[in-house]
């Protein structure tokens, strides 16, 4: 069993300019890759909610392709990602994969024999810090993106300036 960080993508990892799609507007937050190198001995997964893709705004393949631009660019500072998981439906669909829902969290349990109870999730909204409770995680805010926001809504672990600040106390917090 191995501890696991799921990272939120927009807003955490990348600049969220809404509804992210195109290649030319992604950009990766100051001191992302500074926070993913330091977490280094943890399994890395992004898990994102794209509602955009059940809006019409954007298609799968837009999705994907400007995805695996982000997975690309952080494969050049030599940063592995174990698996993106996205959910593509609206919230009034209801379905079971949009956070703060657990099924993506419980996929990666049992595919890549993760222990949830030492594991983290990092965002900047309200239903990343939720779906580390709901998971058993614990969750950190991060104060980029809508973070700033989230703050008065939302009672995360701990609070971060960013992604780094959030790697620095996940590796301080860990009790593998
Ligand atoms: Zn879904």
């Amino acid at each position: 069993m191995t501890a696991a960080v799921f990272i939120d993508r927009d807003g955490t990892i990348t600049h969220d300019i809404g509804y992210a799609h195109k290649i030319g507007d992604f950009k990766l937050l100051p001191n992302a890759v500074k926070g993913l190198k330091l977490l280094r001995n943890f399994k890395i997964f992004i898990v994102t909610n794209q509602s955009g893709i059940g809006k019409g705004f954007f298609t799968l393949k837009e999705f994907f392709n400007y995805n695996k631009e982000v997975l690309a660019e952080l494969k050049k500072h030599n940063i592995k990602i174990e698996k993106t998981y996205y959910c593509p439906h609206k919230p009034e669909d209801n379905c079971s994969c949009r956070k703060p829902k657990t099924k993506f969290l419980k996929v990666a349990e049992k595919k890549f024999r993760i222990d949830l109870k030492k594991s983290f999730v990092i965002g900047d909204k309200k239903a990343d810090v939720e779906l580390g409770k709901n998971a058993n995680c614990k969750s950190i805010l991060v104060l980029t993106g809508d973070g700033k926001k989230t703050i008065k809504e939302a009672k995360p672990d701990f609070i971060a300036k960013d992604l780094m600040e959030a790697a620095k106390w996940i590796v301080k917090n860990d009790n593998q």
